[in-house]
């Protein structure tokens, strides 16, 4: 299978329900793009109480050193009742960092009720960026079948566990968390794209660069005189 490569330079927005599901959902997608040069990150949660924020600023300091962290205060469990305060924090942390070319949000079909409405508003937010769901192992047993994946060498695996840990004290009397659950579901994600270990995600739209000049695409149909529309749907 061939890969598909991103652009070298890339702003990266993650959006999370709760402190802890980007970090489990795709930590060592993040250790990885953290790794590239020119490549920055803005995070976003939308619950937490202060001890599980302070949590989470830890959290995105170790995987990603330098990405900057918000957080809207939402209340756990309850993000469907407040759909208006979500869509507004979306789009005040999309108004005040920068146009990002990745966003990674959690699946618009997850059964917890706050990830699944992040996954469906993150692309009426963000309509310029190929958007990867990230998949959360959970009690529901609702994980799908992704359609892209990122192989991750071992040492970022292992990584990803250790900083998971290290990071969120709170979760590790949950008796669903231990490493055998984060490196299990690594490891047959790998499987399914031959790799050792990798993250899987499900991306519901995205457009094929084909190397082209760009003016080939955004030139006027000669035969109506007519070019594309950037926006038709007007973003909101
Ligand atoms: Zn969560």
């Amino acid at each position: 299978m061939i890969g598909l490569s991103l652009p070298e330079r890339l702003h990266v927005v993650g959006i999370a329900a709760h402190p802890d599901d980007l970090e489990i959902g795709c930590g060592g997608t993040l250790l990885q793009l953290a790794a590239r040069p020119g490549t920055t990150a803005s995070f976003l949660t939308l619950t937490g109480t202060p001890a599980r924020e302070a949590e989470a600023r830890a959290a995105a300091a170790a995987f990603w050193p330098g990405a900057s962290s918000a957080f809207a205060g939402l209340p756990d469990g309850r993000l469907p009742e407040h759909w208006g305060a979500v869509k507004a924090a979306l789009h005040e942390h999309a108004a005040r960092t920068p146009a990002p070319d990745v966003v990674l949000a959690p699946r618009p079909d997850d059964a917890h009720q706050d990830h699944r409405l992040l996954g469906e508003l993150a692309p009426t937010v963000w309509r310029d960026a190929v958007v990867l769901h990230y998949e959360i192992p959970k009690w529901d047993g609702d994980l799908g079948r992704p359609d892209t994946y990122v192989p991750l060498p071992a040492q970022a695996a292992r990584r990803k566990v250790e900083l998971l840990d290290a990071a969120y004290p709170s979760q590790k009397a949950h008796d669903w968390w231990d490493a055998e659950t984060f490196l299990g579901l690594l490891r047959l994600r790998g499987v399914e794209c031959r790799a050792r270990y990798a993250e899987a995600f499900v991306v519901r739209k995205a457009v094929l660069d084909l190397g082209l000049d760009p003016a080939h695409h955004l030139a006027p149909d000669p035969g109506t005189g007519v070019g594309p529309d950037r926006d038709p749907a007007g973003g909101a």
